[in-house]
């Protein structure tokens, strides 16, 4: 048998697999880190004493310009609905409708001003609102301290000005809600979902607005209008509709600024802006224009507005509303204050000082990000990072010498106004520089790496098919289609290596695994192509023969030859009776099936976007139950499952004489899973009770709590070392001295309770062969008796899969042992109507698995993902699983990732090492059905067929055919596995402008590849168990031999 090429060549799928996931996630999945930190008023960032002293009581940072602020956020307000045209003869539905604003500007110079406001990609609006609050640049994946909640962790104007002490009253949008938990003085949220809703949103902020605007009750205002950006959804921007909402904002605009005060500060905003088909989320010209408008009552601006409405980026907004309110800026700010907002209304030196101040401010903020950024992680390039440190260390020093040469007045006007002009501009290019760095490396979809690594991923899966077809057990075929590709990718691995170490950006080691993978993947198509007209020829040039027997057909092999293949020899006996038989028992397990898949409906999880959907209750743990009833009875009913699980897998163990020898694993699973069963069951119940009732035992509870999954770990551990170690079931009973023949089918009872039916004598061929070269030598007549040894393998892997599910089962809530139980009785009735659905077919060849056992068996472990309580979504992880035998800490982050990645895949764990059955479940059941037919056979037959129950042992009689069965198998689950991913892959890169990108296809994309990479390292998993035991077989015949 050949097991490492067969191992090594399924590793290198893998690899394939995961380098085209790798490709496409960098250019996908936009990533940063989230740092803890936040600032305080007391952070010695601004250095002149005489700032400080001047500061109004109130205000940090910087003194305090307006005591009240409102904005308004009009979602998907692109900048062409805000800007007005009064040359326009006949404006689109959504160009002039905001006149207000128009009016105000002009009729108000240094009051009011337009930009455009552009924001950073990806333009949804989660991602927007995070931008426009925390000043930094969201991306899809904020790897923070915690996943649970779409609460925003890092520093952020809200959390600086409740801080600070002001009141925050929000109306509109509930997905500030999700974001700003308990931050709000006073909110009043609405529904966003539906987006074909234009008018609940809207109106809802109208009722409140003014009303709380006139009570005064509020510092700052935040109203979030979505008619726009639903509207845009449901019609598109060029639509009357359009034109009724636009109208409809600049009413709202004209009645709230009638009722503000002179101390207070309009902004509006529009969050994003929309395509022409009124969509956004990517990083088109129209998606990131969209408007701000600025307004107050007293004077902003000391110049007049320019030609062409300025600029500014999204991210300013942060650093300008914080220090204009006088509140510390967001730790994590990249933003840039605008500046002119803060030139007051004095001369030119003294607005351009008030600047300087501000910017200083700004950038010794940029500054301190950036180098505590840069401690944690390194995906900013370090050169750019030193070049923006000279820039800083240079203009600062300039700013301090600025400054006293001013205040000793030895600068006089027209040189003091360049001086000031070019640092003014050197704090910008420090500013506008630092946020390019951080924009280059988090905010940019790499459109070629997304193809790239689709187009790897498709290839992967094709390669998976073409390599499952071709498969067959000679040298060669592992020459040219591993030995071979591999080397091409080590050699492209070397050359694009040597290439990257001579470039400036150093070494990408993504790159460097993906040319290798693409070169691999094309050195198998070259020699596979090669080979492939020989087949057409050959296979073309044979003529067509007659069938042979009624449903078995000829199957032309890759090379060429021609073979009948030998489908299960009773097949051909079956006689019309036992056939209907046979359907109606399959029926009956179809009919089981749909009960299971049914029943696994009610472990079902809710996504948030179904808000009539009630989760299952039966994901709570039991300590949440209130009932002591139900409590008790639920716990009665989990364990006694538990139990029965126990029971059925040892009774089937005994069933094919598994359990007779005394070996450590069979005692381990006739003494370990007991007690296994026994931790988790005191486990629960430990778990379940109520705290407070228990008193004095609570320090007692505490031990247990921890102690009893500890022993579950402790124990499966064990059973897995000891599978490891020796995975052999089997029991010998040598009566060498008694016995006359050298086969003997039965032998007797090893033990009191294995009978007759239920045992099953197995001699190997070749342990006959060397026995008969024993009797040659001489030596007297001998035989062996083996139980168990038809299903050894199968025995290996149940019982692995037994002690995962506990493992498994322990990190869900109690109630969800229900629904592994299901899980397991699912997988075995796969199993029998996949080993009976081929007994009927009859024309399958024993060694290969067909492609709809395959499907069946990943469409199951997809349905156990959600019906074990999951969800594709981040707040449906089960957390509670990191401290599942552990308390509120851990020093490393990898143990709790286990932990709840095992819970979040445990059916992909649980199908995926369990693969190698659907390959030897027919074998283990030949037994069965050959037992029924035993009556109708001649007593001469018989003999022979005792000689053909090897069940498992065929497998063993061609290894080599064995080990390309193993090989095909494995290459078609990761095809269909491949498949999916595929999918999943495709609709992330075609809908990311889609509005749900977000929330729907990336994190689904996200679980689907980390379900893939747990599912395909099971995979190898469980074929390396089926082969450590085939190892273990051998071993024992060998010393067998020499006994
Ligand atoms: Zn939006
Ligand atoms: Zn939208």
């Amino acid at each position: 048998m050949q097991r490492w090429p067969v191992l090594l060549f399924l590793a290198w799928v893998c690899f394939l697999f995961f380098a085209g996931i790798g490709l496409f996630m960098s250019g996908f999945l936009l990533t940063r880190i989230e740092l803890a930190s936040s600032s305080s008023c007391s952070d010695p960032l601004v250095p002149p004493p005489w700032e400080r002293q001047s500061l109004p009581p109130g205000s940090c940072w910087a003194p305090q310009r307006f005591s009240k602020a409102v904005l308004v956020i009009i979602d998907a307000l692109r900048f062409e609905f805000a800007h007005f045209n009064p040359a326009k003869a006949s404006p689109l539905p959504f160009e002039n409708k905001l006149s207000f604003l128009y009016h105000l500007a002009t009729s108000q110079p240094h009051h009011a001003r337009l930009y455009r406001f552009r924001a950073d990609p990806p333009t949804a609006t989660m991602q927007r609102i995070k931008g426009l609050t925390t000043g930094s640049l969201p991306t899809f994946i904020d790897v923070g301290s915690n996943f649970a909640t779409y609460a925003i962790q890092e520093d952020n104007l809200l959390a600086q000005l409740v801080q600070n002490g002001r009141r925050v009253v929000f109306m509109g949008d509930d997905t500030w809600e999700g974001l700003f938990p308990k931050k709000f003085f006073r909110s009043y949220f609405f529904p966003s979902f539906n987006v074909k809703d234009l008018h609940t949103v809207d109106d809802g902020i109208l009722q409140h607005l003014y009303p709380t605007v006139d009570s005064g009750e509020w510092d700052v205002l935040i109203a979030h209008f979505l008619g726009v950006d639903h509207c845009g959804h449901k019609h598109g921007p060029d639509h009357p509709e359009m034109a009724k909402k636009l109208t409809q904002m600049n009413e709202m605009l004209r009645a709230l600024v009638d009722h503000l005060g002179n101390d207070t500060l309009l902004l509006v905003a529009g969050d994003h802006g929309m395509t022409e088909t009124g969509d956004h989320g990517g990083d088109s010209e129209k998606e990131v224009n969209a408007a701000l408008f600025v307004y107050s009552k007293t004077p902003l601006f000391g110049t007049g507005p320019p030609e062409e409405p300025e600029a500014v980026p999204q991210v300013n907004l942060v650093p300008t509303v914080a220090l204009l309110l006088g509140v510390p800026i967001p730790y994590s700010n990249i933003g840039e204050v605008m500046a002119e907002l803060f030139s007051g209304d004095g001369d030119a030196v003294s607005a351009a000082l008030k600047q300087l101040s501000v910017y200083h401010i700004n950038a010794k903020q940029v500054d301190r990000f950036l180098h505590s950024y840069s401690l944690v992680a390194q995906d900013l390039p370090a050169e750019q990072l030193q070049r923006l440190q000279e820039l800083f260390t240079d203009a600062v020093k300039e700013h301090t010498q600025l400054l006293a040469q001013v205040q000793e007045v030895t600068l006089v006007p027209p040189e003091l106004q360049s001086r000031l002009r070019s640092l003014i501009s050197r704090f910008q290019l420090y500013l506008r520089e630092a946020r390019a760095v951080c924009t280059q490396s988090w905010a940019r979809f790499h459109p070629l790496r997304m193809v790239g690594g689709c187009t790897l991923i498709a290839a992967s899966c094709l390669l998976c098919y073409v390599a499952s077809e071709l498969a067959v057990a000679s040298d060669s075929f592992y020459r040219s289609c591993l030995l071979y590709p591999l080397l091409w990718g080590l050699v492209v691995a070397l050359l694009v290596g040597l290439a990257h170490a001579f470039m400036p950006e150093g070494l990408d080691l993504l790159l460097v695994l993906s040319w290798a993978a693409a070169a691999s993947q094309l050195g198998f198509f070259w020699h596979w192509w090669g080979r492939h007209p020989k087949r057409a020829r050959l296979a073309g040039s044979q003529p067509p023969l007659p069938s042979i027997g009624l449903r078995q057909r000829l199957r032309a092999h890759w090379d060429g030859r021609l073979t009948v293949p030998e489908g299960p020899k009773q097949q051909q006996l079956l006689g019309f009776s036992s056939y209907r038989r046979e359907i109606w028992y399959l029926l009956c397990l179809v009919a089981v099936l749909l009960v299971c898949v049914r029943l696994s409906g009610f472990f079902h999880q809710c996504r948030e976007e179904i808000p009539q959907c009630r989760p299952s209750l039966f994901l709570s743990p039991l300590a949440s139950l209130r009932n002591t009833r139900a409590k008790n009875l639920f716990y009665l009913l989990c364990v006694a499952l538990l139990a029965g699980l126990v029971y059925a897998v040892r009774s089937w163990l005994r069933h094919y004489g598994n359990l007779n020898s005394s070996d450590p694993l069979v005692l381990f699973v006739r003494w370990g899973f007991p007690l296994v069963v026994l931790c988790i069951a005191c486990y629960w119940a430990v778990a379940s009770s109520a705290d407070d009732s228990l008193g004095k035992l609570q320090e007692l509870v505490q031990v247990a709590v921890v102690a009893f999954p500890w022993a579950v770990y402790g124990l499966a551990s064990v059973g897995l070392l000891l599978l490891l170690c020796n995975p052999m079931t089997v029991f010998a009973k040598d009566t060498r001295e008694s016995a006359g023949s050298i086969v003997t089918p039965y032998l007797g009872v090893p033990s009191s309770e294995v009978d007759f039916l239920h045992v099953i004598p197995q001699i190997y061929k070749r342990m006959q062969e060397s026995q008969k070269s024993r009797l040659e030598r001489g030596s007297c007549k001998a035989t062996v008796a083996a139980y168990g040894l038809g299903s050894v393998y199968s025995a290996a892997l149940v019982i692995a899969l037994t002690l995962l599910g506990f493992l498994l089962m322990l990190l869900h809530s109690e109630r969800l042992s229900l629904a592994f139980l299901l899980l397991f009785l699912e997988a075995f009735v796969l199993l029998h109507i996949h080993t009976h659905a081929r007994g009927l077919a009859g024309d399958a060849e024993p060694f290969s698995v067909p492609w709809y056992a395959v499907i069946s068996w990943l469409l199951a472990a997809s349905q156990f993902f959600y019906s074990t309580g999951h969800q594709p979504i981040f707040p449906a992880i089960h957390w509670n699983a990191a401290f599942v035998g552990f308390h509120l800490d851990h020093s490393t982050n990898l143990l709790p990732a286990v932990l709840v990645g095992a819970n979040t895949f445990a059916s992909h764990i649980l199908f995926a090492v369990g693969c190698p059955l659907l390959l030897l479940w027919p074998f283990v059941c030949e037994t069965s059905s050959s037992q029924k037919r035993k009556p109708k056979k001649e007593t001469r037959e018989e003999q022979q067929e005792a000689e053909e129950h090897m069940m498992e042992m065929r497998l063993r009689e061609s290894p080599e055919k064995f080990s390309t069965a193993l090989l095909q198998l494995g290459l078609k689950y990761l095809f269909v596995l491949g498949t999916q991913l595929l999918a999943c892959v495709c609709a992330a890169m075609i809908l990311r402008r889609h509005l749900m990108v977000w929330k729907v296809f990336a994190p689904k994309f996200l679980f689907e590849s980390l379900g893939f990479v747990v599912s395909s390292i099971c995979l190898l998993l469980g074929i390396s168990l089926v082969m450590r035991v085939d190892c273990a077989v051998s071993t024992w015949f060998s010393q067998l031999q020499f006994r």
